[in-house]
C-alpha cells in the first residue's frame, strides 16, 4: 500500500492509533509511536521523499520500544571472555541457583542454625577455601572493587610499592595508579618498565610502607630484556619487612589454564591476599574475590567500603553454583568458558563445517583468544565459517544479533564461541540476513 505523498495527506495521531491492529497496544505507547512516525514522515515528505506505509511503521516502532535494550547476542568472534559481549556466559547450574534464590526469600543474612542474623559473606567461604587454600575469603562487586577495598583497608594514608612494569590500564580507563589514588594510598614506583628486581622493592621499603602490590600484566607482555622477581622471592622481601604482599591476579583461573597463575599457587608462593575476577577464566558472574589470611580478610570485611562494594544475592548464587562445578573435576566442563577453552579443534571444525554447509560458506582456520586480559599471547586453534562481508550489518541488527569478525573482505563466524544449538541459530540468521540485504 502506498503512503501519503503530501503533508496534507498525513492522518492525525488519533486516526492513526484508532486502527484495530493497534487495539492491543496501550494507548499511550501507541500515541507515542504514532508521533514519532508522523514526525519522521513529515521530514521525509519535506525532503521530497516518500514516507511509506504509516501503520506498519507505527507497529514497528511499538515493537522497537517494547524490545529490551539488554539482549542476548551470539558471539561468533572467537574471543571467549569478550568484555563488550558480557564476558563469561553462565552455566545452567549457576543460572538454576539464581532462579531459585532470586524467586523467593533466602537466608542471605540469616543464620538458620542459630536463628539470628548471619553474614552474606559466609556462604561462599568454604568453597573458596577449598579451591584456593586460603584461610578466608570475601566477595565484592568486581575485581576492581576487590583491589580498591584491599588497598583502602590496608594502606589508606600510607605507601604501596608497585613495579613500573605493572602500572597497567586494563581497559575502559581502569588504571592501577588511579585506583591506588582513590583508595587513599600513596604509590611508590620501583624498577623500570622492563626490569624490576626484588632488591628494588627492598630499597623502597620504609616506615610508611603498608604493602607490596603485585599486578598481573593482563592484556600485554613486555618481551626481550626483561626481569621480574618470582612471587616467592617478593614474598620473602615482604615477610622480612613484616608487611603483606597483595597479588592482583586479574583473571583468577581456579583450575590451571595455560600459564595463568592460579590463586592457590599465588597463596602458596607467599602472597597474603589475592584478588581475582568472577567472570573471566573462572566462568561465573561479575564479581571480585579476595582470598587469603583470615586476619587481613576480616580487616577488609569490617571496612566501611565493604558495605558499598559487596556482591548482591544473585551474584552470590551464581558464583556458588559456578564454584560447585569447579570443585568437581567431573563437572568442570559444564562451565561454558572452560568447555570452550578445552574443546578439541576437530569438534570446533566439525561445527564450522556444518554451519558452512547450511549457509553455503567456506570453512577457514582461525585463532581464538581467551580475552578479558587473560593469556594475551595464547592462541587457541579454531575454525570459522566465512560468508559475505556485507552480511555483518544485517546480522548485527538481526534477532538475535550475531557478531562476527570482518577480515580480508569477508565475515568470519568463529565456531569456538558458539554451541551447536547457537550455530544452528546463526545459520538461520544468515539466511534471514541475505533475504533482508
Ligand atoms: C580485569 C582485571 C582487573 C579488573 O577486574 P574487573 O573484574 O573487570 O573489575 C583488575 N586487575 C587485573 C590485573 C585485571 O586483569
Amino acid at each position: 500500500m502506498a503512503g501519503p505523498r503530501s503533508l496534507r495527506d498525513l492522518p492525525s495521531v488519533d486516526r492513526l492509533v484508532a486502527d484495530e491492529r493497534l487495539a492491543d497496544v496501550p494507548h499511550e505507547l501507541a500515541v507515542e509511536a504514532a508521533r514519532v512516525v508522523l514526525d519522521r514522515a513529515r521530514a521525509e515528505i519535506r525532503s521530497g521523499g516518500e514516507p511509506g506505509e504509516l501503520l506498519e511503521a507505527v507497529l514497528e516502532e511499538v515493537e522497537r520500544t517494547r524490545r529490551p535494550s539488554l539482549r542476548r547476542v551470539l558471539n561468533a568472534t572467537g574471543v571467549l571472555v569478550h568484555t563488550n559481549l558480557g564476558r563469561a556466559p553462565l552455566s545452567r547450574a549457576a543460572l538454576a541457583r539464581v532462579a531459585e534464590v532470586g524467586a523467593g526469600y533466602s537466608n542471605l543474612e540469616y543464620d538458620l542454625e542459630r536463628g539470628e542474623r548471619g553474614s552474606r559473606q559466609d556462604h561462599l567461604t568454604n568453597a573458596l577455601r577449598r579451591l584456593t587454600g586460603a584461610e578466608a575469603a570475601l566477595v565484592v562487586n568486581n575485581n576492581a572493587a576487590a583491589v580498591l577495598l584491599a588497598l583502602a583497608a590496608i594502606a589508606e594514608g600510607r605507601e604501596v610499592i608497585v613495579s613500573r612494569g605493572e602500572l597497567i590500564e586494563i581497559g575502559d580507563g581502569f588504571r592501577i595508579p588511579d585506583v591506588l589514588a582513590r583508595s587513599g594510598a600513596r604509590l611508590v614506583e620501583v624498577g623500570t618498565t622492563n626490569r624490576t628486581r626484588a632488591s628494588d622493592y627492598e630499597a623502597a621499603i620504609g616506615p610508611e610502607t603498608a604493602l607490596l602490590l603485585r599486578v598481573h600484566q593482563s592484556n600485554f607482555r613486555v618481551v626481550g630484556f626483561t626481569e621480574r622477581p618470582a612471587l616467592a622471592e617478593l614474598a620473602q622481601v615482604a615477610r622480612a619487612a613484616d608487611i603483606p604482599l597483595v597479588d592482583d591476579l586479574g583473571s583468577g583461573a581456579l583450575v590451571p589454564v595455560g600459564e595463568e597463575p592460579t590463586p592457590a599457587e599465588s597463596l602458596r608462593a607467599g602472597a597474603e591476599l589475592v584478588c581475582f575476577s568472577g567472570d573471566k577464566l573462572l566462568g561465573g558472574p561479575q564479581a571480585g574475590v579476595i582470598a587469603g589470611r583470615a586476619e587481613l580478610v576480616e580487616k577488609l570485611r569490617r571496612h566501611p567500603l565493604q558495605r558499598a562494594l559487596r556482591a548482591d544475592k544473585l551474584t552470590l548464587a551464581a558464583l556458588e553454583g559456578t564454584l560447585a562445578l569447579a570443585l568437581d573435576p567431573e563437572t568442570r566442563g559444564e562451565i561454558p568458558i572452560l568447555r570452550m577453552l578445552e574443546e578439541p579443534l576437530e569438534a570446533v571444525r566439525a561445527r564450522a563445517r556444518r554451519l558452512a554447509h547450511a549457509v553455503g560458506g567456506e570453512v577457514e582456520d582461525t585463532v581464538a583468544r581467551a580475552g578479558g586480559g587473560a593469556l594475551p599471547l595464547a592462541e587457541l586453534p579454531s575454525a570459522a565459517c566465512a560468508v559475505e562481508e556485507k552480511l555483518a550489518e544485517p546480522l548485527r541488527l538481526g534477532d538475535p544479533p550475531v557478531i562476527g569478525i570482518v577480515r580480508d573482505g569477508r565475515l568470519l563466524l568463529d565456531c569456538r564461541t558458539l554451541t551447536d544449538a547457537e550455530a544452528d541459530e546463526v545459520a538461520r540468521a544468515v539466511t534471514a540476513a541475505r533475504a533482508w540485504s
